[in-house]
């Protein structure tokens, strides 16, 4: 960030808009000097004990203005490490924006996003991926998102890498030692050996552990795709549990792809209704058309639905052969089913449902949510983050390498050398050792007040 840290910076930590209470965040060296001005209280607020809070009025140019809560926290003890002070107003916007400004005005500087949860970092108070569960907690979308945001804000993984890394740390102690004492001494590759499988193993699980991961924090992507008419905007909507999509029997009407999430038993779903799938002539279902086939390339798992009241069309088997994986939905059951969908030639998994009766929504629910998490429970201490999930694939290969060169007794110095690399990719995952740009770029995504 261009802006020093040094500076006193101030922020609204409440959303925008009115409500009950808003609070108006400070934090730096200055904060206590910059904050006295703006309020009178029984005692001057240099005196206010730290955690206390206390009952006053607020000041804007001298005059008052509201009453408030205000709450003090000093350095080291304060969640950015620095002197903080909190200002619990009535939440109005006209009242929130004034103080600001007046706070800038006397020395105080506007934070930038996630500055406050960046300054924790900064001072040590919490690593990398517990200042990301901030924000993960703030938007986590399910109990189970929640969970794996708390898990990782009250430092579990951060103790998982932190203890692998020492784990790892040891190895390498082990093979310096023997590189100290001749230069030609291969390392003891039992005892190496055996510490690279438990990290490697430990490093395995929490990858595997990002496929549901992935699903509680990111969701899948589900795309429905099929001809026009065979009814994907009322499967949308049915699985949405509202009337998001506009359905018409005129065919051709969902013209472009469009996206809501849903959750299903923890897992978050992306829903995506593509535009209806045929040749056309015109510009902008053709548009449609192709941002539906890149939907369909990015897709988690692709739906083609058929309508089952009338025989498959070429444009039906066409598109079921070009996505052999996919689950196939047989719509429109309470019209009866024609026979020809039986043949052996649809013979793929398939699940029977009717869009405007509910019948077997639930069905397509829970076969959505096993299909994404083939197998596997969800549970909170997993990894969810993408950034976390590279570098401890990183981490895992660099440790391929290790084991590789102690399996062919190469030197010391080349197991030591791979060894570090994995070291630095799990330095990476909390924050030991990210370089600044990726720092801003992970706290730039967060709002302000963060
Ligand atoms: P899309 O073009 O594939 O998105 O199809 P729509 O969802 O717009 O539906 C087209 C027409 O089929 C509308 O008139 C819907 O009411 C009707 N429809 C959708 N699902 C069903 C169903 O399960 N049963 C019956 N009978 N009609 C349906």
């Amino acid at each position: 960030m261009s802006a020093s840290s040094e500076d006193t910076i101030v922020a609204i930590a409440t959303p925008a808009g009115e409500g009950a209470i808003g609070i108006v965040r400070l934090s730096g060296a200055d904060a206590l000097h910059i904050a006295s001005s703006h309020v009178s209280l029984s005692v001057p607020l240099q005196q206010v004990q730290n955690f206390h809070i206390r009952f006053g009025q607020l000041l804007l140019d001298g005059q008052p203005k509201d009453e408030l809560l205000i709450f003090v926290a000093r350095a080291p003890n304060s969640y950015t490490g620095e002197d903080t002070v909190e200002f619990q107003c009535h939440g109005s916007p006209v009242l929130l924006n004034g103080l600001v400004r007046s706070l800038i005005a006397t020395g105080a500087r506007q934070a930038e996003p996630g500055e406050f949860a960046k300054r924790a970092f900064l001072s040590g108070r919490i690593d990398l991926t517990q200042a990301e569960a901030v924000a993960d907690l703030i938007s986590a979308k399910t109990d189970f998102g929640l969970d794996s945001a708390f898990f990782q804000l009250r430092g579990g993984l951060k103790d998982r890498f932190v203890g692998l890394s020492e784990e790892l740390r040891q190895t390498k102690t082990l093979i310096e030692a023997v590189l100290d004492f001749s230069e030609d001494v291969t390392v003891d590759p039992e005892r190496v050996r055996r510490q690279l499988h438990q990290a490697m193993q430990l490093l395995s699980d929490q990858i595997e552990s990002y496929r549901s991961g992935k699903l509680i924090r990111a969701g899948a992507r589900v795309v429905l795709c099929g001809r026009p008419n065979v009814g994907k905007s009322s499967l949308m909507n049915v699985l949405l549990g509202e009337n998001r999509a506009i359905v018409t029997a005129t065919e051709g009407t969902t013209r472009d792809t469009i996206e809501e999430t849903v959750e299903v038993g923890g897992v978050i779903i992306n829903l995506i209704d593509t535009a209806g799938i045929r040749e056309t002539g015109d510009e902008v279902e053709k548009e449609g058309t192709r941002r539906s086939g890149l939907a369909i390339e990015a897709a988690d798992l692709v739906l083609v639905v058929c309508d089952q009241s009338t025989p498959p069309t070429i444009e039906d088997s066409t598109l079921l052969n070009s996505h052999p994986e996919a689950i196939l939905v047989l719509n429109k059951h309470d019209l009866g089913e024609d026979a020809s969908w039986s043949d052996p030639l649809v013979g793929r998994p398939s699940i029977r449902v009717s869009a405007i009766t509910g019948e077997g929504m639930e069905g397509l629910r829970s076969r959505l949510r096993d299909e994404l998490l083939q197998g596997e429970e969800i549970n909170s201490e997993i990894i969810t983050n993408e950034r976390h999930f590279i570098a401890l694939r990183q981490a895992r290969h660099a440790l391929e390498r290790t084991l590789e060169a102690v399996d062919q007794g190469a030197p010391g110095e080349v197991v030591s050398f791979e060894l570090d690399e994995g070291l630095s990719a799990l330095a990476l995952v909390i924050g030991e050792t990210v370089a600044q740009d990726i720092l801003d770029k992970i706290f730039s995504q967060f709002c302000i007040g963060k």
